[in-house]
C-alpha cells in the first residue's frame, strides 16, 4: 500500500506502455512492425524508424510489470490507464502495417488488464493514416476487456486533426461516447527553432497539443462530435492561454466569418485536461479556468518528463480543497468511463 494516501483512490489517465511483443523483438534483435531497436546511452534502447530515433525515457519499459506495479503503489497510484508510447504511433507507415501493429498492441494491452485486474486499464491505439481502418479498430478494441478509450497523436503525419478524411474515425468515437487522449507527437518545426535545450519536448510538445485543440475548435469539429470525451495531455499545453485570441479572431477574421463560425470563448471547457503541468499555481489556474470537473490525474509515467509523485502532488496541495482532489484523482474519470457504451 502507498504511504501517501489520504482516502482517495488515484487513477492515472496518462501513463505509457511498451507491448511485450516489442520487448521480445528487441531482445531477439528483430524489428517490431518496422521499428528497429539499438542500444543507446546508459544501455537504454533507442527505437529507430527511417530517419527518426527515439530514446526510451525509462528502462522500466523493458522490465517485468511487477516492478512497475510496485513503483505505482509507492507513488500512490491505484490504477494506470496505459497507452502506447507516442513515438511508436507511426502514422507514416503503410496503413495495413499500422493496422496490424495496432491490433497486436490492443490485444496485448487488453490481456494485461485482465492479468492484473484493477491495476491497469488501457487506451487503444489506431492507424489514423487510414480513418476507416482506425474506425474499425477503435470499435473492435473498445469491445475488448479493459480497453476504456483511445489515444491519438496531435497530427497524422503532419495533417491536423480537423482533416475531413478523419471523419469516419471521429464518427465512431462519437457513437461510442469514447474517451480519447490527445497526445503530442513529432513537433512540427521546420526551421530548427526547437533544436536545442530539449525545447522540442519542453515547448514543442505543448504547442502540438495547442494546435490540435485549436484545430478542433476552429473547424467546428469539437461541436460536430458532442459525445466524444477529449482529454488533452500536459494540461492542454497553451490551449487555455490561446482562447481569448482564438475567440477574437473568429469574430473579426474572414477565415472564420466567411464560414459564419464563431468560436465561443469558453469552448475549451469541452476538453478534459490532465494535471501534468509541473507547477502548483499553474494547476490551480487550469482548474479555475476549466473547472475541477474537467481535470484528470496524469503522470506520463515512466517518462523522465513525467511527474513522479503526481498523486501526492494533488493530495498534498494546499491550493485544492478535498472535493477538488477527489474529483481530479479519480471521480471525474470514473464518471466519464461510467457513461461509456
Ligand atoms: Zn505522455
Amino acid at each position: 500500500m502507498s504511504v501517501n494516501r489520504s482516502g482517495n483512490a488515484a487513477i492515472d489517465v496518462h501513463a505509457h506502455f511498451l507491448p511485450e511483443s516489442a520487448v521480445t523483438a528487441y531482445r531477439s534483435g528483430r524489428a517490431w512492425h518496422g521499428i528497429e531497436f539499438e542500444a543507446g546511452r546508459g544501455g537504454v534502447p533507442v527505437a529507430v524508424t527511417g530517419a527518426s530515433r527515439f530514446a526510451f525515457g525509462s528502462p522500466l519499459h523493458f522490465e517485468p510489470f511487477e516492478k512497475r506495479i510496485a513503483l505505482s503503489e509507492e507513488r500512490g497510484v491505484d490504477t494506470e490507464v496505459l497507452s502506447l508510447l507516442p513515438p511508436l504511433f507511426r502514422y507514416d507507415r503503410p496503413a495495413p502495417e499500422g493496422l496490424a501493429a495496432a491490433r497486436e498492441h490492443n490485444d496485448e494491452l487488453s490481456e494485461l488488464t485482465v492479468r492484473y485486474p484493477g491495476r491497469f486499464l488501457g487506451l487503444a491505439t489506431v492507424p489514423l493514416q487510414n480513418a476507416e481502418f482506425a474506425a474499425e479498430e477503435a470499435r473492435r478494441a473498445l469491445s475488448l476487456a479493459g480497453i476504456v478509450g483511445v489515444t491519438i497523436g496531435t497530427h497524422v503525419a503532419g495533417v491536423n486533426l480537423d482533416a475531413r478524411e478523419l471523419e469516419p474515425f471521429f464518427t465512431v468515437l462519437d457513437e461510442l461516447s469514447s474517451f480519447v487522449l490527445i497526445h503530442p507527437i513529432a513537433p512540427r518545426d521546420g526551421m530548427g527553432a526547437l533544436d536545442q535545450h530539449y525545447l522540442r519536448n519542453v515547448i514543442g510538445n505543448p504547442l502540438e497539443t495547442t494546435i490540435a485543440a485549436a484545430s478542433l475548435m476552429a473547424s467546428g469539429r469539437l461541436e460536430q462530435y458532442p459525445q466524444v470525451n477529449y482529454c488533452l495531455a500536459h494540461g492542454g499545453g497553451y490551449t487555455c492561454a490561446a482562447m481569448g485570441r482564438l475567440a477574437h479572431a473568429s469574430r473579426v477574421r474572414h477565415e472564420f466569418t466567411d464560414r459564419a463560425l464563431e468560436v465561443r470563448a469558453d469552448l475549451h471547457r469541452r476538453f478534459y485536461y490532465d494535471t501534468l503541468v509541473h507547477d502548483e499555481l499553474t494547476l490551480r489556474h487550469l482548474i479555475d479556468v476549466v473547472g475541477s470537473d474537467h481535470v484528470l490525474l496524469g503522470t506520463d509515467f515512466p517518462a523522465d518528463m513525467g511527474q513522479v509523485d503526481a498523486a501526492g502532488f494533488v493530495r498534498g496541495s494546499h491550493m485544492l480543497n478535498m472535493e477538488e482532489k477527489a474529483s481530479i484523482l479519480s471521480g471525474n474519470i470514473r464518471h466519464i468511463l461510467g457513461e461509456m457504451r
